[in-house]
Formats: C-alpha cells, sequence, structure tokens
C-alpha cells in the first residue's frame, strides 16, 4: 500500500494507542449481558483516546474524512484489538452511520445527529433488517415491512425490526422504512430518531456468536412512531439509494477492522508455535503448523490488497457495490480461514478465554452473514456475470 504520510502518521498513532491503552482492557470485567463492554467502559477508553488525539481518528478536524485507502491503514490499525474500534470510535455501526450522514445530512441534521457522534459522546443504531419468522426484509431488503405515512408536518412508523446492533443503549437511530404514500409508494424511507423513544421498544435482545458490539444485537417494535417531516434523510423514496451509499464504505470498514483483528490474532499464533513444544522441537518446525502459519500470511496480504484495491475505487466516487461485495466475500471468508487456523494452531488453548484468539474467532464467524452473506454477494455477482454474457452474446 502506498498512502499519504498523513494516513500513516495517524495509524501509528493508533497502533501506539491500541497495543499500548486499549489491549490491556480486554482483561477488564466491565461486560453487558452480551459479553460486550459496557458503555461505562467505551467512554472511560474513549477519554484516553481524546487524549492520545486519536478519537474518530478518520474524520479529519475540518470535518472532511479521510479516503478510503487512508481510512484502510488507520481503522486496520484500530482493530488490532476487538476493543480497539470501540476506544478510537472507527466501531460499526456508528463508523457507516457517520459517514451516511456526513455525506447525505442536512446541515440542520448534521449539527444535531452528527456531532455527538462524531465526538465520541454518543452510539448509533441502524434499523433495516426485520424478523425472518414475519418474512422480513433480510437479505432481501425489498422485502421491508416497515411502514411510514405522511400526517401533517410528521411522518408516522410502524413495523418491527431484527438483528439492531446497538440499539439498546443509542443516542441517534437511523430508522428505514417503506413509503405507504402515493408519491413515494413502495420507495423507502430514512428518518433520524433521538433514541431511546416510547415507541421503539426493545423487546428482545438475543445471544450471539459475537460479543464486541455495545447492546448487542436487538430485535425491536416500532409503535406509531412520530418523527417531525424535517428529520427525514434526504428524500422520501430514495431510502433504498441511501443504504447503497452507506453500504459499501461500511462493508469495507468491517474488513478493515477484522483484518485487524486477525492480524493479531495470527501474532499470537505465531508467539505461541514459537515457544511450544512438541515431539522434540517447536510447533512451527513441524510442517503442518509452519503451513498453516504460512497460508495465514498469504490470506492476510491478500484480504490487504482486496481491501485497498476497493477503496481504490471507492476514492474515484464509484459506488463500489459490485467491488466492495467482492471485497467483503474475499476478506471475511479469508478472516475465518486466518481465524480457524489461528485456533487450531494453538491447540486447546485457542478455544480458551485465555487469549483473544477465540473471540476473534466468533466474531468473523457473523461477519460472513451481516452486511451481506457470502452467498448474496456471489449471487449478485453470478447475475451481473450473466447479464454481460448476454450482451454480448445478444441474448
Ligand atoms: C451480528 C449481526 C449484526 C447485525 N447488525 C445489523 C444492524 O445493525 N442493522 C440491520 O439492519 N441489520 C443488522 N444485521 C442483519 C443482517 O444484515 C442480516 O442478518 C443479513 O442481511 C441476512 O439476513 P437474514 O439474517 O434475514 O438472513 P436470510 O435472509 O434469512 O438468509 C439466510 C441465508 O440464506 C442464504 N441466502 C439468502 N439469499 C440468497 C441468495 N440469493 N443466494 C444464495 N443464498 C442466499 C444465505 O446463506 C443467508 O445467510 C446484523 C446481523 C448480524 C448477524
Amino acid at each position: 500500500m502506498s498512502v499519504s504520510d498523513r494516513a500513516l502518521a495517524i495509524a501509528a498513532r493508533v497502533e501506539t494507542f491500541v497495543r499500548d491503552v486499549v489491549i490491556p482492557y480486554e482483561q477488564d470485567p466491565r461486560r453487558d449481558h452480551h459479553g460486550a463492554p459496557t458503555d461505562d467502559l467505551v467512554m472511560e477508553m474513549r477519554e484516553r483516546a481524546r487524549a492520545a488525539g486519536v478519537l474518530t481518528p478518520h474524520v479529519l478536524e475540518s470535518g472532511g474524512h479521510l479516503t478510503q485507502r487512508e481510512t484502510a491503514v488507520v481503522l486496520i490499525k484500530s482493530g488490532l484489538s476487538p476493543l480497539g474500534p470501540l476506544a478510537c470510535n472507527t466501531m460499526a455501526p456508528d463508523e457507516g452511520n457517520i459517514y451516511l450522514l456526513g455525506k447525505v445530512g442536512s446541515p440542520d441534521l448534521k449539527q444535531r445527529f452528527l456531532t455527538p457522534l462524531v465526538e465520541g459522546r454518543a452510539r448509533s443504531a441502524f434499523f433495516m433488517t426485520e424478523p425472518a419468522a414475519e418474512g422480513g426484509a433480510g437479505s432481501d431488503p425489498s422485502m421491508m415491512q416497515t411502514t411510514c405515512r405522511r400526517d401533517g408536518n410528521h411522518w408516522v412508523v410502524n413495523g418491527r425490526k431484527a438483528f439492531i446492533t446497538g440499539a439498546e443503549g443509542a443516542k441517534v437511530g437511523i430508522v428505514m422504512a417503506k413509503s405507504t404514500e402515493a408519491d413515494s409508494a413502495g420507495g423507502a424511507c430514512m428518518f433520524l430518531v433521538d433514541l431511546p423513544d416510547p415507541a421503539i421498544r426493545i423487546e428482545h435482545v438475543p445471544n450471539t456468536i459475537d460479543s464486541s458490539m455495545p447492546g448487542g444485537h436487538a430485535t425491536v417494535a416500532i409503535d406509531d412512531l412520530r418523527i417531525p417531516a424535517d428529520q427525514m434523510l434526504g428524500e422520501a423514496g430514495e431510502g433504498f439509494q441511501y443504504a447503497q451509499i452507506r453500504l459499501s464504505p461500511a462493508r469495507l470498514s468491517h474488513c478493515m477492522r477484522w483484518l485487524g483483528c486477525c492480524i493479531r490474532a495470527h501474532e499470537i499464533a505465531v508467539d505461541y508455535a514459537n515457544r511450544r513444544m512438541a515431539f522434540g522441537k517447536t510447533l512451527i518446525d513441524h510442517e503442518g503448523v509452519g503451513f498453516m502459519l504460512a497460508e495465514n500470511r498469504i490470506d492476510l496480504k491478500q484480504a490487504e490488497l482486496m481491501i485497498d484495491w476497493c477503496a481504490g475505487v471507492l476514492d474515484t466516487g464509484s459506488l463500489g457495490t459490485v467491488e466492495s461485495s467482492m471485497a467483503k466475500v474475499a476478506v471475511s471468508e479469508a478472516l475465518m480461514r486466518i481465524a480457524d487456523r489461528c485456533v487450531q494452531v494453538m491447540g486447546g488453548t485457542g478455544v480458551t478465554d485465555q487469549t483473544v484468539v477465540e473471540q476473534i474467532f466468533r466474531e468473523v464467524r457473523a461477519f460472513r452473514i451481516y452486511d451481506g452473506p457470502t452467498e448474496v454477494h456471489k449471487w449478485s455477482l453470478a447475475k451481473k456475470i450473466r447479464r454481460e454474457w448476454r450482451a454480448e452474446h445478444g441474448h
């Protein structure tokens, strides 16, 4: 990667902060029922990030944003611990929400909702997915059942949402609903809302395989939520379009953070394999183990290159929908292989919470599903390949 000196300097500061300050917090017992760090712990780490000058490091003082290629070198470093993105305010879903608000929000909406997020004073949640059991939006967002209708100067939203990361404890919500109004019927709308709101009720926070995201992934009921019309993000009926603006960079930033985590898991596995003896020699001298570490090195490099390639495409101003699909599949699948090999190299220790490797393995498993499951990305790529072939052959 060749990126700007400013990004390399920020990345170096972030790495020092994560290694020296954040990693010791991995032993801190302050966790919520979901196993994620409590807000109290997050705010304490953020104070230290602020003091170290690494809070929200991808957003510049001018309000601008690092380029995607620059963001990559910074977010990879913030990901060296699962706590790093929380401490540095580079975490999901806030990072994606900050990006979207920066692109589409009006000056008033930015002042009210974006500023507290950038300053790391508030968390946000993105409400798109709906319960599978009720036939709601999942892999296919067009199945959205949550509705919105106009009522004077307000919109009224009704529906249920599922897997809403961080809804519990968030101060800002971006809620998606399908319009029932004639001029935007069937199109989606996005609204900014203050949370908590009595009309958005958290029904349930399921236990999930991952445990890095404060508040977990809630199922919520939205009953007659009244939102002033000026809290609509952008235009009525354009919500799916805005989701696309958010989706590619958000997918890619997940790749960046989890790559950082897998770099760390690999470091721990390498250390184990160089110290641990079996059958008269260190593990790394057993070809089976050495090969696993070599394959990790190759997968790590491929993941880095895919991220850099896709980031370069986004930096041209392209939505990068196809490229981010390809990168998301390649990186999430590579990271799963890496995390699995790290666990294997470390034997029984690999499945215990004595190291962070076990958590990283769980986290990247979930990443193969959110922001589009692998199969959905491959399916849409296959459709594109078919379209191209048909166009070329006149079918
Ligand atoms: C940890 C986590 C955090 C999340 N956070 C949020 C959040 O903050 N906000 C939010 O709105 N959503 C969130 N989600 C939801 C996430 O975006 C959905 O889980 C995802 O879109 C898949 O939808 P689904 O779970 O309904 O799976 P389904 O739509 O039921 O799909 C199940 C499986 O079917 C297969 N499949 C589906 N379509 C195809 C196809 N065309 N071809 C081949 N196979 C296919 C895939 O293997 C897929 O995994 C989160 C999910 C998780 C796991």
